[in-house]
């Protein structure tokens, strides 16, 4: 028996500046810390984030609601309990709320409660947290994954409307975690290079998820090019591919997507990442198509999906409900999973195993908001999911769990695998 003591949330700031709800969960074993992440450009059908609409303080963004519907509403039914049932404790809390949204309480109160009780739960069980989250999901883990580096941020996090969001690097042909992050972080300093060269300091701004943010380029096709040209300029030319999420809601205006000057409909859309797949060995595309455009994504899915992973985030919006439609109507092939976005651990597993399930992949990520918690790390090796989406390699926020990653893979030792090149289900390769 591992009974939790105590629960107490307090109000503390992400990578952005904002408010954020932090929960310290104590065991006879010990402190447990979580944290909550936050996004920009979030899918209208999260669960909600609840914020204190207060004037007077953080623009309106502060989390005291939040925090006090932990210490207040959660903590007095958790306190007591067993740290090492998580699907009960995550089930007390669904309860408790009551609402299909975490409307009452929110999911940024509910979650930080979550994973604290998961990484308390770890050391009750005398086991690393990606061990314990393997006993959890059902799997014995020792697959690392390849990361999705975000090394030029445009849309929402770079401050530019209209523009495609991320622009990430994937070390596909490395043979390990680590010379893979290796990969991407040379070629991201190269990338500077490149960018200072062409535009001077102005062109080294740095957006929300730690990317290059030049300003002076918007299409497409130049970032891609200067990507290209950092990898070969870094030796890593054909060990590495490109993966996007143009985050396609946030430029989808009355049925019409707009990038730039540019106004593409549904189809049009499709016809552009399926050309620029062509001129680019981009492997992976999220949220090219808007949350609820269906149709196109069934057409983006058919036309490329068998070589293209087609990745559902705001889509999906990790729930099991909406990435269940999506698997009968074929509009994806993939789920993006972000824990705030549905607000317990156990239904991220849950929405984890219905796209491994189907032979789908799993992406575990960050958000545009991050925070020094690197719970995500230990997420995606404890249920083998193979990928992760946590920013360039750059700034404490994300390299927090690129670090926690290159620790794991140094325990695993021989037992550690990077998929590479396999990262997709073997019904795709
Ligand atoms: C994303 O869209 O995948 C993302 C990480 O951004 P945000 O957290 O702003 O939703
Ligand atoms: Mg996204």
């Amino acid at each position: 028996m591992s009974k939790i003591i105590s629960i107490k949330a307090r109000e503390v700031l992400d990578s952005r500046g904002n408010p954020t709800v932090e929960v310290d969960l104590v065991t006879e074993q010990g402190i447990f810390r979580s944290m909550t992440p936050s996004g920009a450009s979030a899918g209208q059908h999260e669960a909600l984030e609840l914020r204190d609409k207060d004037n007077t303080r953080y623009f309106g963004k502060g989390t005291l609601k939040a925090v006090a519907n932990v210490n207040k509403k959660i903590a007095p039914k958790i306190v007591g309990l067993d740290c090492i049932h998580q699907e009960t404790i995550d089930n007390i809390m669904l309860k408790l709320d009551g609402t299909e949204n975490k409307d009452k309480f929110g999911a940024n109160a509910i979650l930080p409660v979550s994973m604290a009780v998961t990484k308390a739960g770890a050391v009750a069980k005398n086991l690393p947290l990606y061990e314990y989250i393997g006993v959890l999901f059902g799997v014995i883990p020792h697959k690392l994954p390849v990361p999705m580096c975000n090394v030029i941020n445009g849309g929402k996090h770079a401050g530019q409307e209209n523009s495609i969001q991320e622009h990430m690097l994937m070390p596909t042909g490395a043979k390990s975690f680590s010379e893979g992050i290796r990969y991407v972080s040379e070629s991201y300093q190269h990338l500077a290079k490149l960018l200072k060269e062409k535009f001077g300091a102005g062109g080294v701004l740095i957006g929300d998820e730690g990317g290059y943010a030049p300003p002076q380029i918007s299409t497409v096709n130049e970032r891609l090019d200067l990507m290209l040209k950092a990898v070969e300029n870094s030796g890593y030319k054909d060990l590495m591919h490109i993966a996007l999420d143009p985050a396609s809601s946030e430029f989808f205006y009355d049925g019409k997507y707009k990038i730039g000057n540019k106004t593409f409909s549904g189809g049009e859309m499709v016809d552009f990442y399926v050309d620029l797949c062509k001129t680019y060995p981009i492997i992976s595309i999220e949220d090219g198509l808007a949350e609820d455009d269906w149709a196109s994504w069934v057409e983006l899915t058919k036309k490329i999906g068998t070589e293209v992973q087609i990745v559902g985030d705001d889509l999906f919006v990790t729930n099991t409900k909406r990435i269940e439609k999506g698997i009968k109507m074929g509009a994806a092939n993939s789920v993006l999973i972000k824990l705030n976005q549905i607000g317990t651990v156990t239904e991220t597993l849950n929405a984890i195993k219905m796209a491994h399930d189907q032979g789908w992949t799993a992406v575990v990520s960050h958000r545009s908001g991050e925070t020094e918690d690197n719970f995500i790390a230990d997420l995606v090796v404890g249920t083998s999911s193979g990928q992760i989406k946590t920013g360039a390699p750059a700034r404490s926020d994300r390299n927090a769990k690129y670090n926690q990653l290159l620790r794991i893979e140094e325990q695993l030792g021989e037992k550690a695998e990077y998929p590479g090149i396999d990262f997709r289900m073997d019904h795709l390769a």
